[in-house]
């Protein structure tokens, strides 16, 4: 029996389970944590003495843990009372490069989302996402299913089916992404737009495939290196323009220039 689990549940307390998204010090030894949960969606929370040797919190914190969290409610933060890990996704700890995939998605997830919006759907794809990268599963593969899946869940899905611009269906053609307008617009159309650039029918189909049928479907695909480059740009493109501002995460890790590390 844990020391906390003494602790009667009252008001004041409630147990959640979580994924730390983000942590910095606070403090001598305080730690603030950024976390996202099933039914509270993004909560910041402090955890006192977090960063002391002996902390019996500490370890259950660290980056990308899921864990299950005993919270008091405070004035602004809550405060952990007790934590304990569900799973730590060790995977991700011996990969720098899907380490780096974790840290992205951790960084969109924080950003896209308001503090306190409940979004189980968003919490199962960040759960199901981390576990994925830590099984060294393709990350490339992972990632730009968590980002278009995560665009829908929040209701930002751009229009891949039909021209944003004139609403006429698109044709098995090269058209154009334009992420001002939210999604692929008709070579007719495309003229007026600026920032518009080609969109292949290989990134079209993979895309949709994507939309349609999900991540099983997708990964059953060899997708060319091009196409991949070429569908990794239109996301960061369109996710830029939600988040307006850029991905810190993302710069860094093309700045790793890492080889290809494929598990398939
Ligand atoms: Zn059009």
């Amino acid at each position: 029996m844990t020391e906390s689990s003494r602790i009667p549940l009252n008001e004041r307390l409630f147990r959640t389970e979580a994924i730390i998204l983000h942590r910095m010090d606070y403090g001598e030894a305080d730690r603030i944590i950024v976390v996202f949960t099933p039914a509270r969606g993004k909560l910041r929370i402090i955890a006192k003495g977090a960063r002391k040797p002996l902390s019996k919190t500490g370890p259950h914190l660290e980056f990308f843990h899921r864990s299950s969290l005993l919270l008091a409610k405070g004035r602004d933060l809550d405060v952990v009372s007790d934590a304990t890990t569900l799973d730590p996704h060790e995977g991700l700890r011996t990969s720098l490069e899907a380490f780096g995939h974790a840290s992205h998605i951790a960084e969109i997830l924080n950003r896209l989302t308001e503090d306190r919006q409940e979004n189980p759907r968003a919490y199962r794809l960040l759960s199901d996402s981390l576990h994925l990268l830590s099984d060294n599963v393709d990350p490339w593969m992972i990632t730009r299913h968590f980002e278009w899946a995560l665009l829908s869940a929040l209701g930002y899905r751009p229009e891949i089916y039909r021209c944003v611009n004139c609403g006429n269906d698109l044709q098995a053609e090269t058209n154009a992404w334009s992420s001002q307008q939210g999604g692929v617009l008709c070579p007719a159309c495309r003229g007026g737009a600026d920032a518009a650039r080609p969109m292949s029918l290989s990134a079209q189909k993979i895309v949709r495939l994507l939309d349609r049928e999900g991540l099983a479907a997708v990964a059953r695909i060899a997708i060319p290196e091009a196409v991949r480059d070429e569908i990794e740009l239109i996301f960061a493109d369109y996710l830029r323009q939600q988040t307006e501002r850029d991905l810190q995460s993302l710069r860094v890790l093309r700045s790793l220039d890492l080889p290809p590390e494929r598990s398939h």
